[in-house]
């Protein structure tokens, strides 16, 4: 039998601690693996980066990746940082010394694993959403042009509106791509024939150093689903975009088509993180999977979807393993029944 004080002693002791720190509901929410992970969080008993204080933005510590990607998966961050402006930016690329840094987008193109990221992840979300007017001028022939600078953290969807409100044409295919300009330009976004790297005329981005850089849309090199810039790594603030002038109508018939497109085809009510697999060559990833029979087959809670086989849906509480799990066997069978390795598309980070 507990004494009282024992009693009472042990009360306080499950009422207090790492779990606390988060809202009750978070805590529902999360599919045991995480929450095993969370129990296991270790506490920062100091402070190890003095310099986070200088920033202005907000700086949030075991933050949930499964908050910030579409799919919902991925365990905590270490520092989630959503800087208020450049000079933040520049703080934390020059104070990190060997500590990682991830530049995130709207997380539509990524799956975090489950022990979360060891580091700084960067959000632009907050601060980094501005769009300056179009401005526009005419070459000899008389053909309209407008340049558009955008910030970083801006929905692709929204700028392809945005543009069209002014008739611009160029992106419309791209409004039902779910991701921001700065994951869009580092993705070469594209659908339906149309990618962004063809319209980008320069890039601004905060370098590893913390230098502030612009660069040329010529300098950059994008291929399908990839840009290389001149030196590695930093994160992109804003791009300016060149579009034609045309005809506003057609404009807004193409987006609604190409949406109506979307909704009957790609399973957007269910968590996802877009295409999981690039198309090989001459074919579709989709077709491969579909045809090898993978259709509707699931590791955990991680299934093919039925709408779209190129697509991974969470269909409840997945975990990153799960979803690793079913890329792996969908890369075998396919290997397996027709020669192809399928190459993927999403982002993988973390540990
Ligand atoms: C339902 C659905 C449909 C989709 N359809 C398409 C489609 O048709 N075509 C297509 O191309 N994609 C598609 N995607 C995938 C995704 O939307 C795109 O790849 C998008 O461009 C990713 O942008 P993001 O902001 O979400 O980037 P994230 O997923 O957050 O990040 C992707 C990569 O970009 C990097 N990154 C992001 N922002 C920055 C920055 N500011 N500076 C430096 N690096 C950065 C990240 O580090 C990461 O490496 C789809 C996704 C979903 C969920």
């Amino acid at each position: 039998m507990l004494s009282e004080s024992w009693k009472r002693k042990l009360i306080n002791f499950t009422h207090s601690g790492v779990g606390q720190r988060y809202p009750l509901r978070t805590r529902l929410e999360l599919p045991k693996t995480v929450l095993g992970r969370k129990l296991r969080q270790r506490k920062i008993m100091t402070d190890p980066f003095p310099w986070l204080t200088k920033i202005k933005g907000e700086v949030k510590r075991d933050e949930l990746m499964m908050a910030h990607t579409s799919i919902r998966i991925g365990g905590p961050a270490d520092f989630f940082i959503l800087p208020k402006d450049i000079q933040d930016l520049q703080i934390i690329y020059r104070q990190n010394g060997e500590t990682p840094i991830f530049a995130l987008g709207e997380g539509t193109n990524l799956l975090v694993k489950d022990n979360g990221i060891r580091g700084i992840v960067i959000s632009l979300k907050d601060s980094f959403r501005s769009i300056h007017p179009p401005v526009f001028t005419q070459s000899a022939e008389k053909k309209e042009t407008a340049v558009i600078r955008v910030g970083a953290g801006v929905k692709l969807s929204y700028l392809a509106k945005y543009a069209a409100r002014y008739s611009l044409t160029g992106i419309e295919n791209l409004v039902g791509i779910p991701g921001s300009l700065g994951g869009a330009v580092i993705m070469n976004a594209g659908a339906e024939g149309t990618e962004i790297g063809p319209f980008i005329r320069s890039v601004t981005r905060v370098t590893t150093s913390g230098e502030i850089e612009v660069l040329k849309g010529e300098e950059i090199t994008f291929s399908y689903r990839k840009s290389i810039f001149p030196s590695a790594g930093g994160i992109v603030v804003e791009a300016e975009l060149e579009l034609e002038k045309g005809d506003m109508k057609t404009i807004h018939e193409t987006m609604n088509s190409h949406l109506e497109r979307r909704s009957s085809k790609q399973p957007l009510t269910v968590p996802n993180s877009g295409s999981i697999f690039k198309n090989p060559p001459n074919d579709s990833a989709g077709r491969l999977i579909e045809s090898a029979g993978l259709k509707g087959y699931s590791v955990g809670q991680a299934g093919i979807s039925r709408k779209h086989a190129n697509f991974i849906v969470n269909k409840g509480n997945a975990s990153a393993k799960d979803v690793l799990g079913l890329i792996a066997h969908i890369q075998d069978v396919v290997e397996e029944k027709t020669g192809i390795k399928l190459e993927r598309e999403i982002v993988v980070i973390g540990g």
